[in-house]
């Protein structure tokens, strides 16, 4: 099992009725920056609290480093867990809660404690507040402090459960760069939980993409945007839309689909995640691929909603279809057509590079809204 970080075997969580995690198999590679993503209570923090050891699987087995971890307790396993809360202790420094993250493992003399503090504060970038109470602290350099204590003594794999969402967005944006050079630098496996799309996008080298306890897709961030596998990936990253249809036929380059209007159109460039010809599908197309005006033959829609973005200007319609589209205009310079709420507009798609997924009632658009508790 050498270079995986981690690999779950048929894992899954079960808390009486609630199956808080569906049985999966996931491998994290050695130095990946990993994240799971999903909505509130889909599993993603009860998956990352049974690879920290708080948590038993109900099911399956899990090695870190390739050793068998089920029934070691959490102190002992090769990870450590950085919480929201960040979870410092208010009475000591921030030198001496730093330290406390070595006092778990093999004992090592003060010298050697005093310079792996200071190497831990030094890469975290808070060496001169090492003195300071966690209460004179901002949110962001108590975060940093969280971190420095959780990487303090080298463990194999950094867990990091929503390690930004107490931040106010600027600084928020700023430790997400903060990680990424941590990560970097350390060399080490971060597997970080998130229910932010972008932060999951802009940080991870792979995501999983979690939804009602079941995982939906493993990809890298330009996979699981740009090739959606599921109804619900496709509108949970990047707001696409969902135009229903019939596949017609496809080959390994293209497909041909039949809209709610009778229209065929054709597809380039597309997947069809396994859709069968005549059956239902959904085409998911991104905001991107679709044009406004008011002098085209693109779909009869009128617009029922308009939000002005600055950069952009957002419009929800309603395409005779029976869909509601969403899409951006950019503002360039000069820039003056405004579409008025209740007015009739004609949308343009660029049918190129849309993926295909299956129409089942699982998956069915706006389906993933409606869907019940698990069980
Ligand atoms: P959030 O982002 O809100 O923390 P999450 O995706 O991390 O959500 P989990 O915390 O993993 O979700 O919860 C998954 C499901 O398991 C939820 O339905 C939750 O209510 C349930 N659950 C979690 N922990 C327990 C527990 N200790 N006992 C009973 N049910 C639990």
């Amino acid at each position: 099992m050498s270079g995986k970080a981690i690999q779950a075997i048929e894992i899954s969580k079960r808390y009486g009725s609630t199956q808080a995690v569906r049985t999966l198999n996931l491998d994290v590679e050695e130095s990946e920056f990993f994240s799971l993503l999903g909505p509130s209570g889909c599993g993603k923090t009860t998956l990352l609290r049974m690879i920290a050891g708080f948590e038993t699987p109900s099911t399956g087995q899990l090695f870190v480093g390739g050793k068998n971890v089920l029934g070691v307790p959490p102190h002992k396993r090769p990870v450590n867990m950085v919480f929201q809360s960040y979870a410092l202790f208010p009475h000591l420094s921030v030198a001496e809660n730093v330290a406390f993250g070595l006092k778990s493992g093999p004992k090592i003399a003060q010298a050697e404690m005093t310079a792996r503090v200071g190497e831990a504060l030094n890469l975290v970038r808070l060496a001169h507040l090492s003195e300071r109470l966690p209460a004179q602290l901002s949110g962001g350099q108590q975060q940093r402090v969280a971190l420095a204590r959780a990487i303090v003594n080298r463990p194999m794999v950094l867990l990091l459960d929503e390690p930004l969402s107490a931040l106010d967005p600027q600084i928020r944006e700023e430790m997400q760069s903060e990680l990424a050079r941590l990560q970097r630098e350390l060399n080490m496996t971060f597997v970080m939980v998130t229910h932010d799309q972008g932060e999951a996008l802009a940080l991870s080298s792979r995501i999983a993409v979690f939804y009602n306890g079941n995982l939906e897709q493993i990809g890298t961030p330009k996979e699981v945007y740009e090739r959606p596998s599921t109804a619900f990936v496709a509108r949970f990253i990047g707001n696409t839309n969902l135009i229903e249809g019939t596949l017609v036929s496809s080959d390994s380059s293209s497909a041909r689909v039949k809209l709610n209007n009778h229209k065929e159109v054709t597809i380039d460039n597309s997947t069809v995640n396994g859709a069968a010809s005549g059956s239902k599908v959904l085409i998911s197309v991104k905001p991107q691929a679709l044009t406004i005006s008011n002098q085209s033959d693109g779909l009869e829609s009128k617009v029922i909603h308009r939000s002005y973005l600055g950069a952009s200007t957002e419009y929800l319609v309603r395409s005779k279809l029976g869909t509601e589209l969403d899409l951006r205009v950019a503002h360039v310079t000069g820039h003056s057509d405004a579409y008025d709420v209740g007015q009739d507009v004609f949308i343009d798609v660029d049918w190129k590079n849309c993926t295909i997924l299956k129409n089942t009632e699982e998956t069915g658009a706006g389906a993933f809204e409606s869907r019940g508790e698990p069980s």
